[in-house]
């Protein structure tokens, strides 16, 4: 068998056998095209050495295509009913599939990747329910998962946001932690009408490379962040506001300006105007204070 599914003849032939209802708080958007699935596999560059971690699967139609290209697919899918569809038919000519029933913020990926790919990066594919793109991405890179790539399909702004730099009104916290520690590349503008049922909004397909090193030195990755995040919080406000008011930093106004000035960052700067390297340059000052 090959994978077939993305033809939307088969892939309402099993909708229709199952009597399968959509459920929109799992963000259910199946694909439908052909030419999306190849060149989301074509860009993800998998071969019979790669482990893949899908998420989301769906009905199955990447993971076939998956299952040819990889050494070995698992794939999460939260919604129960799926699973005996999967299992039992759409992917049951391929026995390097495994479908595990549950909520992908829940699993030990990094467990994972050390059971299936010997602590090997792996690679993460998926066409993510657009309500936890952040947490899922965000929760990847800052667990230190082994990756080499995610390739995801995601809401269309959000790719945007992923890729953008300082002085856009997309620029915020997701933008510089997919920086730090991956390359973002977006690989197709997808329509609505790829998929079924159709989203109401534009989608895009973004691939995230990892960095062997990040593009700049910091010595506390968590803090760093915590500036990030704080920066933002509070948007139009000078950074050393947003840092003062932040729940979860301690720094006193007078450590605030004292590392402002240590870096050379204007105190009057808004947090959304600093570039990466500049988080990463304040990091390191506030780092030393403490
Ligand atoms: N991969 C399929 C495709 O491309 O046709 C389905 C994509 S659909 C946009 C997202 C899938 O993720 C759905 O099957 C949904 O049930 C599943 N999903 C939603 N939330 C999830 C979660 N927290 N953990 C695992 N899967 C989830």
């Amino acid at each position: 068998t090959r994978p077939y599914l993305g033809n939307p003849k088969y892939t309402i032939e099993v909708l229709q056998k199952y009597n399968f209802a959509f459920q929109k708080r799992f963000g259910q958007n199946f694909l439908i095209d052909t030419h999306v699935l190849e060149k989301i596999i074509e860009a993800s560059k998998i071969t019979k050495d790669d482990f893949v971690l899908e998420i989301g699967p769906g009905i199955g139609t990447m993971t076939q295509y998956l299952a040819e290209a990889a050494r070995e697919v698992v794939a999460v899918e939260i919604d129960k009913t799926l699973i005996p569809i999967l299992e039992n038919d759409t992917l049951k000519d391929w026995d390097n599939v495994t479908v595990i029933n549950e909520d992908i913020l829940k699993v030990d990926i990094a467990a994972l990747a050390q059971e299936k790919n010997g602590g090997k990066p792996i690679k993460v594919v998926a066409n993510l329910p657009y309500y936890i793109t952040t947490p899922i991405i965000m929760g990847l890179f800052e667990n230190h998962v082994p990756i080499s790539s995610i390739t995801i399909m995601v809401q269309k702004e959000v790719a945007d946001r992923m890729q953008v730099g300082p002085g856009t009104k997309d620029y915020g916290a997701l933008s510089l932690a997919v920086q730090y520690y991956a390359r973002p590349q977006i690989i197709a503008n997808v329509p609505p009408n790829c998929f079924m049922p159709r989203p109401k909004v534009g989608s895009a397909v973004i691939q995230l490379v990892r960095y062997e090193e990040p593009p700049v030195q910091v010595e506390n990755e968590k803090l760093m962040f915590r500036l990030i995040r704080a920066s933002f919080n509070q948007r139009r406000k000078t950074l050393v506001n947003g840092l003062k008011n932040s729940q979860e930093l301690d720094f006193s106004k007078e450590e605030i300006e004292k590392a402002m000035a240590e870096t050379g960052i204007p105190v009057n700067v808004r947090g959304e105007a600093l570039t990466l390297a500049e988080f990463a340059d304040l990091a390191n000052v506030f780092n030393k204070l403490r």
